[in-house]
């Protein structure tokens, strides 16, 4: 068993918090490095041309997968900065009138706390429960819309229990109440179609490095007609982006982050159905040894690579330490282990703090394969028996 010559120690199956980069990408990004590194701004030579020309090629690759027009992408340093662009920017445009805005228990803090902040501003916002199994239900929406309501945010898919939140029907009662609707599309983007005009998406945020692309590039997608949507910048500067976002682009990372969505969309299909048999796999292995297992979160409206467990009479940080030379996996999101607060998405969906610390993620992605899955199975199982075996008795 476990002789397979796949089998690499540590197994990754924490590819919510990052993932490597694609050899793919990084082929195509290391001639803007070296090469090609032009400043994308500097238009008057050659070599700024040719950086400008990657960037804009990149653009247009970039609008094209999510439905957008290339002219309304402005590139950031990543999700968490695209985030607070969208909600800081839409408050701080909206000058001294009252402004409300709705959002979710389960969002990402790069969302939550920027409602905060702009809560301390002045700002109304309303965060809105979930079910017990991580979903919104749409009606809450329309219901907590006021008359001076400007937007809705409600992430795609949630990064810690993979659920999917129904962004269509939001989007029909954003339109159908002329409000404006973002969402958080970082887990979501090469994994589920996203069309934002399909789905009356306004703003939207997504980074590189969640689909085998660079750390420190993202996108904040804003619509600059039907409706314009006026931002405050957060950056000031040379006005680049149209003004959005001040400062030199990371030409490289957005050759890379055009590349990483090419490749996740060319293979999404087929990937996404791997995965999902693999997760499935991993599922049932582990139910069938430790019956008392839970899923935490909804067991279909999920991304194929997500399984949120909870194993009850387990400490998960025990269990991931224990386990630390097989597998690398979290008790949550990477996003709040600064904190180290129990995660605020488990607890929405009604677990106990026990159960919440008895709760562990493992995120599979491009590399996992049967023969990862069959021996995590197998040393979480075994290391499970004996952390309940020092526990009991
Ligand atoms: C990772 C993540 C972010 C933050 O993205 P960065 O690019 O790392 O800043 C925001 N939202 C969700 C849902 C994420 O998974």
């Amino acid at each position: 068993m476990n002789m397979s010559p796949q089998l690499r120690l540590p197994i990754y199956l924490d590819h919510h918090a990052t993932t490597p980069v694609d050899p793919r990408v990084l082929e195509t990004m290391i001639p803007f490095f070296t090469q090609m590194f032009g400043n994308a701004a500097s238009k008057d030579h050659a070599f700024g041309r040719e950086a400008h020309r990657a960037v804009e090629a990149a653009r247009a690759i970039i609008g094209r997968s999510i439905n957008a027009r290339p002219q309304d992408i402005c590139f950031t340093s990543g999700a968490t900065e695209s985030a607070n662009l969208a909600i800081k920017g839409i408050f701080h445009a909206g000058g001294a009138s009252p402004q409300h805005f709705i959002t979710v228990v389960t969002e990402h803090p790069a969302v939550l706390d920027s409602f905060r902040r702009i809560e301390s501003e002045g700002a109304e916002v309303t965060c809105l429960p979930v079910d017990g199994q991580g979903i919104l239900d749409p009606k809450q929406i329309a219901d907590a819309i006021r008359p001076h309501t400007k937007m809705v945010s409600v992430m795609a898919a949630n990064n810690e229990i993979g659920v999917l939140q129904p962004l269509k029907e939001i989007g029909a009662i954003c339109r159908e109440r002329s409000v404006l609707f973002m969402t958080d599309a970082t887990q979501a983007l090469g994994k589920i179609a996203l069309d934002v005009q399909a789905l009356n998406v306004h703003l939207l945020a997504c980074s590189a490095h969640k689909i085998y692309g660079p750390k420190g590039i993202g996108v904040l997608y804003c619509r600059r007609s039907s409706p314009k949507i006026s931002l405050r910048p957060i950056i000031d500067g040379g006005g680049h982006e149209r003004g959005l976002r001040s400062g030199t682009l990371n030409v490289p990372g957005i050759v890379g982050f055009a590349k990483a969505i090419e490749v996740s969309l060319g293979e999404m299909k087929t990937e996404q159905a791997r995965l999902r048999e693999l997760r499935d796999t991993l599922f049932q292995a582990l139910r069938q040894e430790i019956p008392d297992l839970k899923l935490n979160g909804h067991p279909d409206h999920r991304l194929a690579g997500n399984l949120n467990v909870c194993i009850p009479g387990i400490v998960n940080e025990s269990l991931i330490l224990a386990l630390a030379d097989d597998i690398a996996f979290s008790a949550g999101s990477a996003c709040t282990t600064a904190a180290a607060d129990p995660s605020h998405v488990l607890k929405a969906l009604g677990l106990s703090s026990a159960e919440v610390n008895a709760s562990v993620r493992f995120g599979l992605g491009r590399s996992t394969n049967a023969a990862e899955v069959q021996h995590a199975a197998l040393v979480i199982v075994e290391q499970v028996a004996k952390l309940r075996r020092l526990a009991f008795g």
